[in-house]
């Protein structure tokens, strides 16, 4: 099997499991708890939560522990708006349905949205939130990088730009997270969302970045945990896990990085230039270092990936849940793509593991699908 399918999940990393096991089996004690066999477990937790506040620049009071990327989300949005219970958030729309949903939420209950539009390239205008900005705004929430797409948003120039206005700040970097630089103070971030199936990791856990002082309620009441702000005895296994995952993910970043885009670079060439009418999606090189997003006409995205499937290989849609019957993704819509050509994109999201002749097979496949495809299409679009 040939997997392409980095941006839905992840293999986790052999090592990763390996730092696990131990918290699934003999290292089970509550870390609550005030015996020596607990505060052990406790400090491996605290140790993991230092390591990962290294990683963006954080101090460890600063990360919180929870489920992942989608309730990271859901607590810097939702817990925001509780706080200031009126005004109006700015945020894109190409962001992740864990942000767009609830938007949705919010708006409902009378917290103004506004969502900017993106270039044809995927990239939010710094200017244009700036024009959005009204008197009320009290948060403007952009991803550092798009999962369907790939492109990178300039988070230090909205960064600075929430910062001069007194508006809080919050990006979703579960795309980008260990694969473009984060320091959340030099870019003004103050919270930011992680997942750790994403990177390697765990699937069930993720971080939330809190600038001190900026939330004080809890999200999830009940005990003492993670500083009183989520309650809810700690997924150990799994906080290990993510923050052995972004240890190796940061030791390896640059060579990694380097691999990754090369691969990418030669398989996005060689499908620009060996089949007809295909475009690639997001910035050209404000881009994910994994990702490849390519809209062919006249072929039935759904289909492509089908036929890959059956050769052995994984790839997607836009995003997780499209397909013919559904809506065309949002994102492509809002990157100005027909329905017909957002029908028509295949996502291939690599990892380091990739071999370089598994790129020239699965070129050699898409060439063969996407020719057979045509042949078969009646309807010219
Ligand atoms: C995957 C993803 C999420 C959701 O993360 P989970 O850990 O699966 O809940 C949120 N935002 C982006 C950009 C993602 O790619």
């Amino acid at each position: 099997m040939i997997y392409m399918d980095n941006a839905a999940t992840t293999k986790m990393h052999p090592e990763v499991v390996n730092a696990m096991l131990p918290y699934m089996g003999n290292r089970y004690g509550n870390p609550s708890g005030i015996y020596t066999f607990s505060k052990k477990i406790k400090k491996d937790v605290s140790e993991a939560r230092e390591l990962l506040a290294s990683t963006i620049g954080a101090g460890p009071e600063e990360i919180f522990f929870t489920s992942g990327g989608t309730e990271s989300d859901n607590w810097a949005l939702k817990m925001t708006a509780d706080e200031r219970r009126a005004g109006s958030v700015i945020t894109t729309s190409i962001e992740h349905h864990a942000i767009l949903k609830t938007c949705d939420f919010l708006e409902k209950r009378h917290i103004g949205v506004t969502k900017i539009g993106v270039d044809a390239d995927g990239k939010v205008n710094v200017n244009a939130i700036e024009r959005a900005i009204r008197p009320d705004t009290f948060l403007i929430s952009v991803m550092a990088a798009n999962n369907e797409i790939g492109t990178v948003q300039p988070v230090a120039r909205i960064g600075r730009l929430a910062r001069g206005r007194n508006i809080l700040f919050h990006t979703d970097a579960v795309q980008a997270y260990t694969n473009i630089y984060i320091d959340v103070n030099a870019m003004n971030v103050d919270m930011l969302s992680v997942s750790g199936h994403k990177i390697r990791g765990p699937k069930g856990v993720g971080f939330l970045y809190i600038r001190k002082g900026c939330l004080k309620t809890p999200f999830i009441n009940g005990g003492a945990q993670e500083m009183g702000m989520r309650a809810g005895t700690e997924n150990v296994a799994g906080i290990i896990g993510l923050a052995k995952a972004a240890q190796i993910a940061m030791i390896n970043r640059d060579k990694r990085i380097r691999r990754e885009r090369q691969m990418r670079d030669y398989m996005i060439k060689r499908v620009m230039t060996e089949i007809k009418d295909v475009r690639l999606n997001g910035d050209a090189s404000d881009r994910l270092p994994n990702n490849m997003s390519f809209s062919f006409s006249r072929v039935d995205g759904a289909t492509l990936i089908l036929m890959l499937d059956q050769q052995g290989i994984c790839a997607s849609a836009g995003s997780a849940c499209s397909s013919s019957q559904t809506q065309p993704s949002h994102v492509l819509k809002a990157i100005g793509l027909s329905d017909a050509l957002a029908y028509g994109t295949v996502r291939f999201t690599i990892n380091e593991e990739l071999q370089w002749n598994e790129i020239d097979y699965v070129v050699e496949c898409i060439k063969r699908n996407v020719a057979e495809l045509r042949r078969l299409s009646v309807n010219e679009n």
